[in-house]
């Protein structure tokens, strides 16, 4: 095994310290190179807790929201999720340390390719993408154990929780009358009924509905 890098196991204390407690969503981000995922012009910034520009004037999260979400889905090695948002591929990564299987969607076709060539180059063999408007989920594939939605929801994304198992949990930043989006868990219940816990104040870039026309 090789030893991790000093500036992850860093970030790593500092997202402990910041309410990030569960140590397998700890080591799944300690195992996750976060400078592979930026541009190279920021890849000195990778390891601060911080979002950063990515290609198609996207961002790639906060750690410290990377660390939260993923914490809040409560995963475990049977779990099929379902990602809306791929962005660099970050998130998909480290949700792919976790759980069995994650399916994630993007609506930019160069965000899709770097985030492929990323993650081939961690042989993260259980990460399926696809390029399309995720506000349509993937009905293919439904249902899904866990639903993650990295961009700010306009309103409850009720397409997306029909296709959340009975049991299942979704994380989706919905938008507020603040300007910026709150961290909704919607937890579905066995007996079919849907529960809304409203976490805290996020600020994601926008969910827009459709294909992306260029790029
Ligand atoms: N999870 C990403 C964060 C990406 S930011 C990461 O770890 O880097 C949100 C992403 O959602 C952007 O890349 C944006 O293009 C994408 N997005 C926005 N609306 C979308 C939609 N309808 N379908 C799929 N992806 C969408």
């Amino acid at each position: 095994m090789t030893m991790a890098d000093p500036r992850l196991i860093q970030l790593v204390m500092s997202l402990r310290g910041q309410g990030v407690t569960d140590r397998h969503v700890l080591a799944a981000i300690e195992r996750t190179p976060r400078g592979l995922f930026v541009p190279e012009r920021f890849v000195d910034q990778a390891y601060e807790n911080r979002p950063l520009p990515i290609d198609c004037g996207q961002t790639i999260s906060q750690p410290l929201i990377v660390g939260l979400m993923t914490q809040l889905l409560n995963l475990n090695d049977r779990c099929k999720v379902l990602e809306i948002g791929t962005g660099s591929g970050y998130q998909a990564a480290v949700l792919s340390r976790l759980a069995r299987r994650v399916y994630t969607i993007e609506r930019y076709r160069t965000l899709a390719k770097e985030a492929e060539a990323r993650f081939e180059a961690l042989r993260l063999t259980n990460i399926t993408q696809r390029v399309g408007d995720g506000t349509k989920g993937w009905p293919e594939q439904a249902p899904f154990d866990r639903i993650i939605v990295t961009a700010g929801a306009p309103v409850r994304p009720d397409t997306l929780l029909e296709q959340l198992k009975p049991g299942g949990i979704a994380v989706v930043p919905v938008d507020n009358d603040r300007g910026t989006q709150t961290l909704i868990r919607y937890t579905h219940d066995k007996d079919g009924s849907l529960r809304e816990d409203a976490l805290m104040d996020v600020r994601f870039v926008p969910l827009v509905k459709g294909e992306a026309k260029a790029l």
